[in-house]
């Protein structure tokens, strides 16, 4: 019996977009709903209004389009980081969501998501933030890296 031939059918899927097979297993991804491919970082949009849901009729491809971070609560008066999430928009239908990134999508690819938002058209940048998600500047540069690439 080859190993490879073994078939995981739960909750894992094919990537709509690079074809890779993604595993749903929350103690490969650390996260409870993967919703995007760790290879590429496309998603797809099946859920309505909350992560794992599953609700949404749409199934467009979404894109990752930019990074931004999670807002926390200020603590003791403390300015806090939250952590580093990934913006993704839908093909279809334009709907914009908001994504924690798994423990093992691959860091270059999130980084490089980062670089190409900084490089957005203004206009486009305005109305999606219109939306009150917050694209990260250059200025957030030492936070992403040190999210993604640890402290130096
Ligand atoms: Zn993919
Ligand atoms: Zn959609």
């Amino acid at each position: 019996m080859k190993k490879s031939h073994r078939v995981y059918r739960d909750n894992n899927f094919q990537c709509s977009h690079c074809q890779s097979f993604v595993s749903t297993n929350p103690m490969i991804a650390g996260v409870q709903n993967r919703n995007h491919c760790p290879y590429c970082l496309w998603s797809r949009h099946v859920d309505l209004s909350e992560a794992g849901d599953r609700l949404a009729v749409c199934k467009g491809m979404m894109k990752p389009i930019g990074l931004t971070l999670k807002r926390t609560r200020k603590k003791y008066g403390m300015a806090q980081y939250g952590e580093l999430m990934l913006i993704h928009q839908c093909e279809d239908c334009g709907r914009l969501s908001v994504n924690r990134i798994a423990a093992d999508d691959d860091a270059n690819l999130v980084f490089n998501i980062y670089k190409t938002a900084l490089q957005l058209d203004p206009q486009k940048k305005a109305e999606l933030e219109a939306s009150d998600i917050y694209f990260l500047s250059e200025k957030e540069e030492q936070i992403v890296r040190a999210q993604l690439f640890g402290k130096s």
